[in-house]
Formats: structure tokens, sequence, C-alpha cells
């Protein structure tokens, strides 16, 4: 990659006395806003971000402008996204890096792992301010929870996709790449986790979720996003309360391999089969997405337990979209030596599952971690 341009005299200086942030404040700069006020990175020297391009929506085009949901995804190259965006220049000093051209659904452990090292090399680098990882939308809540749990970094990286083409009447991908730009330059942004950003909304990577196939407001937090991105404004109102990044006990760096976690979907009728397929696959957790508060049905305890027996870890979790599995509720947990995931959709407790695996497999520790992230 090449390295960034070389900043102005004046910039320099500015970056010389804003040792802590590593980005001059607008604070600093002479036109500074009054105190209180939201910072503008532009008001600042530009900070120096990487986009790194994997795909999506945000990559995609139509046949025709009225496709707004039917196209084909990830086919724009990184570097096109980015020059179609002319006013990204004027705050940033940006660079593209195209790792993968896939549909985010595409994404497995190996391609996390591949993104996850490749973001940690370049925050490593101190010419790098923050990054912004284009990304299909259909799995940005699993991406960004993985980053935002095993980066060590304070450094803003920011997840963005879009739900419509950059070829379709109301394209929402321009002004959202803009927008990750904005937040990923922000002193505001570090030390937040990784951050997803779209639909002029901030979400932390913990809670983030997709919550509709089509609408540009399918982004949704259970407790509400971080902040907003308003007018070129990076506004924040809350933090998120558990530990990401630097707070965590996961570096990627350190990660090779994560073990193999399924997910198994209740529904009337489920077949015990799907049980003991997980477990002949090799799976060293399957995470149950129960009905309800983790309920299981009488002819699914058995299977469950069995597979238990085998050394599988049992994790209960609720495919209602919300709300907290409560332990010793619905099933006795303690008795089978289960877990359950705390508020955690079934998609990331799958995650957060597959991390815990690479530290510990006692059942007391792997619950305390599910409490605590
Ligand atoms: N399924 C594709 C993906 O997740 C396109 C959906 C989107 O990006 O909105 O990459």
């Amino acid at each position: 990659m090449k390295r960034f341009a070389r900043l102005n005299t004046l910039s320099a200086l500015l970056l010389a006395a804003s040792l802590t942030t590593g980005i001059a404040h607008a604070q600093l700069a002479p036109s500074a806003p009054a105190a209180g006020a939201p910072t503008q990175a532009s008001e600042a020297r530009k900070a120096n971000i990487v986009i790194i391009g994997t795909g999506g929506t945000i990559a995609g085009a139509g046949a025709a402008a009225t496709n707004t949901a039917a196209y084909q995804s990830a086919v724009v190259p990184v570097d096109k996204i980015i020059a179609s965006v002319p006013e990204i220049s004027k705050i940033a000093n940006v660079k593209g890096e195209q790792v993968f051209q896939i549909g985010s659904e595409s994404f497995n452990n190996e391609r996390l792992l591949k993104l996850g090292k490749r973001v940690s090399e370049l925050l490593k680098q101190p010419d790098v301010d923050g990054i912004v990882i284009t990304h299909g939308t259909d799995t940005i809540e699993e991406t960004t929870y993985f980053l935002n749990l095993t980066l060590k970094s304070d450094k803003p990286v920011v997840v963005v996709g879009s739900m419509r083409p950059g070829t379709a009447l109301g394209a929402d991908g321009a002004l959202n790449l803009y927008d990750a730009v904005l937040v990923a330059s922000s002193p505001e942004s570090r030390g937040k986790g990784t951050l997803a950003v779209l639909n002029d909304e901030i979400h932390t990577g913990r809670d983030v979720t997709k919550s509709n196939t089509f609408k540009i407001e399918t982004f949704r937090s259970p407790f509400g996003p971080l902040g907003y991105v308003v007018e070129g404004r990076t506004l924040y109102y809350r933090l998120p309360a558990r530990p990401h990044t630097m707070q965590t006990e996961w570096d990627i760096d350190k990660i090779d391999k994560l073990p193999e976690v399924a997910v198994v979907y209740a529904y009337g009728n489920v077949n015990p089969a799907s049980i003991d397929a997980a477990v002949k696959n090799g799976a060293k957790a399957i995470v149950y997405a129960a009905t309800g508060n983790g309920s299981v049905g009488d002819y699914m305890v058995e299977p469950l337990k069995a597979a238990r027996a085998k050394g599988v870890q049992i994790v209960r979790a609720s495919r209602t979209g919300g709300g907290v599995v409560v332990r010793n509720a619905e099933q006795p947990d303690d008795k089978y030596d289960w877990l359950v995931t705390d508020d955690q959709l079934p998609q990331k407790a799958r995650i957060l599952m597959a991390l815990a695996l690479t530290k510990t497999n006692d059942t007391k520790e792997l619950q305390k971690i599910f409490w605590k992230y």
C-alpha cells in the first residue's frame, strides 16, 4: 500500500500538539467551535483512513435504477466506490485495499481471521488513524462483533454497508461511506470498539443486528445506537457498557483457528438428528436457538444431554431476537451443565462461544464469559 501524503507544516504542528489522540482535535484548529460543540474532522488535519473492500451491496450494481433490491452484489472494486464519493477527499486522506469481493453470507472463520489480521496489521502503522471496512449487510453484525472482541487498538474501526446498490434510485452507499469515513476520522470514536455505521446511525459491534431484508433502516441495537452522523458531524450519546478491543482477553494476532460452533434452530417438529449431525461434524459447542426464553421441547432434551455427555458445550439462546435467556429457568442448566447466552442473538453467541473456547472448556468460566461480553 502506498504511504499517505506528507502533512503540511501547520497540520504537523497541530499533530505534535495532540499527542493523546493521534488526530488533531478541532479545538486546536483556528476555527475551532465553541467548547462542547461537536468536532468536525475536516477542521483539523485530515486523518489517514484505509478503506478495506470486502464486497456486499455497497459494491453492488443493478440492471436498472429501479432495481433497489434485485441486483448483483460484490462487483464494484473499492477504489471505484471511493472515487464515486469525491466529498470524502475533503475530510480524510483515504487509500483503498481490496481484501475480498464477496457477499457477506460467504464469510467463514478463515475469511474472518484473514480480515481481522489485516486490519490489525494496518492499525499498527503509525500513519494509519482509522479503518473503514465496506461489507455486505447480511453478516455485518458477526464481523463487527468479532473485531470488537479481538482487535488490540483504540483507533477507530468502522464497518459500513448499504441496502441499495450504487446504481439504484435512492442509493444509500455513498452517504453511508462518507459517514463511515467521518466516524473513523473523529477523535471521539477512539476507544469505543468496532462500530457499524449505516443510515445516519453509529452502532456498537456488540449489539448491532440486521432486522429487515430490504429497508434502509434495517440496522438496530436493542439499547439504541451510540450516536448519529448528521451534516458531517459525529454525535455520540452513549458508550458501550461491555468490554471490547483493548479490554478483552483475545488478540487477533494470536488466533490462527476458531473451533467449530454450530447453531441449531428450534421450531415445532425440530428434528433431533440436527443435534447429532452437528456433533458428527465436529462441533465443540452447539448454540441452540431455542423458542422463547430458551425453552427446549421435551423430545429435544435427551439429544442435547447426550451431546453434552460427549463433551460438546450446549448454549441456550433465543430465536425471539431480544431479551435475556434466564439461567436455570426454562431448563435446569446447573444440573445439565449447560450454558445460557445472556442477551446475545444466536449468530453473535456463536462468535463469542468460538472465541471463549480458545481460552477454556470449563463451563463455569464459559458462563462468566457470556455474562461479561
Ligand atoms: N447478501 C449480500 C451481502 O450481505 C448483499 C446484501 C447487502 O450487502 O445488503 O453481502
